[in-house]
């Protein structure tokens, strides 16, 4: 367990770090969330969950709760003091608390708690193994693009997963499209080797992973592209895989019982996740925007 937590201007020992009853986070899941990954001491793509933070506030009307420099300063003491070198920063912001009422209250701080727990990158299992994925019906409602703390659907669906023996949950549209995992985006490498994701509409999370990746796709000349695809067409792909900052990229080598590809981690997932991890140590990730 972390030995503090940041909560509304107090690092505090994370034992007993709490919010009060009345937030709106509790209340209403009113709020929104950010996971970063501190990698051998690097903020992953930290620019890029910035902005996406920023938006998701925005698109609530949450007001921010501490300018962009003040918070990584906030997050950085947060790491310092948990003597952290690979971990996993929660950031949460809720419209604050105020007198349970539905409709927005007129004058609430909104409140900011950082986490950070350790994680091991190296030697991850997922992605030297790859892991099962099955897949569920995408029941979320219709803005998913807000990184909203509303994620009911989503622990249902990792809990089906579960209990069948799986790391994560594909979602599916009432199209027959594959929107997303649970907690990652979704990809596939066609039988023609091209890397297909969903593009980025209200349907799904735009990851900064993500985002990452298809810049590198870019940069290697590897053939991408952006567009829904069909479970069929993943259980008859060479290669599957997730992306998001907390495993950052985790080769599926098993949908809905189907083995993909050869049901070992293929060359493009491993490609990319070398890259990934380059790409971090060298810096580059700080300056990427989120929609770039
Ligand atoms: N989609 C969903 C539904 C997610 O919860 C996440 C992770 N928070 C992602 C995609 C991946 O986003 P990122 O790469 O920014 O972690």
């Amino acid at each position: 367990m972390p030995r503090y937590a940041y909560v509304n201007d107090s690092y505090i020992a994370h034992r007993n770090a709490s919010v009060h009853i009345e937030d709106r986070g509790y209340q209403f899941a009113d709020g929104v969330y950010e996971v970063i990954a501190l990698i051998n001491g690097d903020l992953a793509d930290e620019r890029g969950h910035l902005d996406r933070l920023e938006r998701s506030l925005a698109e609530l009307s949450i007001a921010v709760p501490l300018p962009r420099q003040t918070l990584l300063l906030k997050i950085k003491e947060l790491i310092r003091r948990n003597r952290l070198r690979n971990a996993n920063i929660y950031i949460q912001v809720t419209r604050g608390v105020a007198k349970r009422d539905f409709k927005f209250p007129d004058r609430t701080r909104p409140s900011l708690v950082i986490t950070a727990w350790p994680f091991r990158f190296d030697g991850n299992t997922a992605v030297e193994k790859g892991a099962i994925a099955v897949s569920v019906p995408d029941i979320r409602w219709k803005r998913p693009d807000i990184k909203s703390v509303a994620l009911l659907p989503q622990v249902l669906a990792k809990q089906a997963a579960a209990e069948k023996g799986a790391y994560e949950a594909w979602m599916v549209d009432s199209d027959g499209y594959v929107t997303e995992g649970s907690s990652s985006n979704a990809w596939i490498v066609t039988k023609q080797g091209k890397i297909v994701t969903h593009s980025a509409t209200q349907s799904i999370l735009r990851g900064v992973t993500r985002t990452a990746i298809i810049r590198i796709c870019q940069e290697l000349q590897m053939a991408f592209e952006e567009r829904p695809f069909t479970l069929q067409e993943a259980y008859a792909a060479n290669e599957a895989f997730n992306t998001s900052a907390v495993a950052l990229i985790v080769p599926i080598v098993e949908l809905d019982g189907y083995k993909i590809g050869s049901g070992q981690p293929g060359p493009v997932a491993r490609r990319l996740y070398e890259e990934y991890r380059s790409y971090v140590k060298e810096g580059r990730s700080q300056q990427l925007p989120w929609t770039a």
